[in-house]
């Protein structure tokens, strides 16, 4: 056997290649040497050339410094809670890159002072919804929530439907969260039915708020019937609604889901949400509604603890302003543009022998938003057993297992990314022999 070892590259040696120095700025030192002495292993051991070492070590490198894989999502839930929920408008994207660096979040450069923190997106927020006084961004919309329940109802009640008892995903339940404030929760109606009656016979001098939460992420039917908005606040206590959805205005879209426009005209004094829903932005929660109440809010010391970050702030407002969200489209795509896509990307699998066949699929809206309600559209069908490696493929495809197939419902991926789809299901089929070019 050849000895080899003289001709692998030496550690400082390959470490000073420039093919590493990219690496070698994103990661750090320790970790390119650690690829390096894992590829000079590999030489030693046979399973590779010696002029390979700084190549191999270079490639066993992450191309980014996080661990998050990004991912088609073909699953054709628009808003899916394990993948991130809302992707984030190309605006938003170039907001986050600009407040990465040193900002005016809270400084007014003509002063030389302390400004309003987040007073841009303050603006943008309430030129969405002209009927609140003021509003406040926390964390997400929990956050919103804990902070209400903290400042209006801790020691006193918080009046609340049964058909509202809301696990909202993961364990979490919304009276859990409630009562963890110290507020106390009065039940009233029943699971299917609650009245006004219900609401008014249990206020009392205790009571802090009457809470209205939207049952976003469940449906109940037949014999129902819930006490709107408009009638609550007659009964003389502050109603908080929580919408969850982020909707701002009405979207004829979808009918069913509340909007904090319409709830607060209908005399909420507070509408809560989330940013990262149908709002299509950043994990954020919102506080809309009146000036008082929001000025008690933002007061309250635990509303320091909540508080967003100038990243947050940045991607928020510039979802705010801008025309549309890759939620908006996505929850728009035109079945006919979907069914031409699919067609599409199906014959050019075909061509190379893999079972493809555009198929009519079903989307759902997902992430507490619009429940049962269907987006008719397109998916192409595989046999299940593409699911694992295009998952776990990069890009990741992750799509959906529907009656033992794959299916990749184009709903959520964008036109420009059907070509990456494309070229992963190929690489899939390819890996496998299973396709011809
Ligand atoms: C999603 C949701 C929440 C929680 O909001 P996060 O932003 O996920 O913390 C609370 N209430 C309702 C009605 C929701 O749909």
């Amino acid at each position: 056997m050849p000895d080899v070892r003289r001709d692998i590259p030496r550690t400082d040696v390959a470490l000073a290649d420039p093919r590493l120095a990219a690496a070698r700025a994103r990661l750090g030192v320790d970790a390119v040497k650690a690829a390096v002495r894992g590829a000079q292993q590999k030489a030693r051991d046979g399973e590779i050339a010696a002029e390979a070492v700084v190549d191999v070590a270079a490639a066993s490198l992450p191309s980014a410094a996080t661990t998050l894989r990004p991912i088609l999502n073909a699953t054709g839930v628009v808003l899916h809670t394990n993948l991130g929920r809302a992707p984030l408008a190309p605006a938003a994207v170039d907001a986050v890159g600009l407040a990465a660096g040193y900002v005016d979040v809270e400084y007014d450069v003509e002063t030389g002072r302390r400004a309003r923190r987040g007073r841009g997106m303050l603006d943008a927020l309430l030129a969405r919804v002209p009927v609140a006084e003021d509003a406040l961004v926390v964390n997400n919309g929990a956050a919103a929530l804990i902070l209400v329940a903290t400042a209006l109802a801790q020691g006193k009640e918080i009046i609340l439907s049964r058909g509202e008892m809301v696990e909202i995903g993961d364990g979490f339940r919304l009276p859990d969260l409630l009562t963890s404030t110290g507020a106390r929760i009065r039940e009233v109606g029943t699971t299917n039915r609650t009245n006004l009656s219900d609401y008014a016979s249990v206020v009392n001098a205790d009571t802090g708020i009457i809470l209205k939460i939207h049952p976003s992420n469940f449906r109940v039917e037949g014999f129902t019937s819930e006490v709107r908005v408009n009638e609550l606040a007659t009964l003389g206590v502050p109603v908080v609604g929580d919408i969850g959805s982020g909707l701002l205005q009405r979207n004829l879209l979808l009918p069913a889901e509340p909007d904090a426009t319409t709830w607060l005209t209908q005399g909420a004094s507070i509408v809560t949400a989330s940013g990262d829903k149908l709002l299509g932005g950043p994990q954020a929660g919102l506080v809309l509604g009146d000036r008082g109440i929001v000025h008690t809010l933002r007061r309250h010391p635990l509303a320091r603890a909540l508080r967003v970050d100038k990243i947050t702030l940045a991607a928020l407002e510039a979802t705010l302003r801008t025309p549309q969200t890759p939620t908006d489209l996505a929850l728009r795509a035109d079945s006919q543009e979907l069914k031409a896509r699919a067609s599409a990307l199906a014959s050019r699998l075909t061509d190379h022998e893999i079972d493809a066949l555009a198929v009519q699929s079903n989307g759902t809206v997902g992430g507490g938003g619009a429940p049962g309600s269907i987006l008719p559209g397109w998916a192409v069908r595989l046999p299940d057993d593409f699911a694992s490696p295009l998952r776990q493929g990069s890009p990741s495809v992750v799509g959906r297992v529907e009656d033992g197939h794959c299916l990749l419902d184009l709903r959520c991926i964008l036109p420009a990314d059907d070509d990456a789809v494309y070229d992963a299901v190929l690489a899939v089929a390819l890996k496998r022999g299973e396709a011809c070019m």
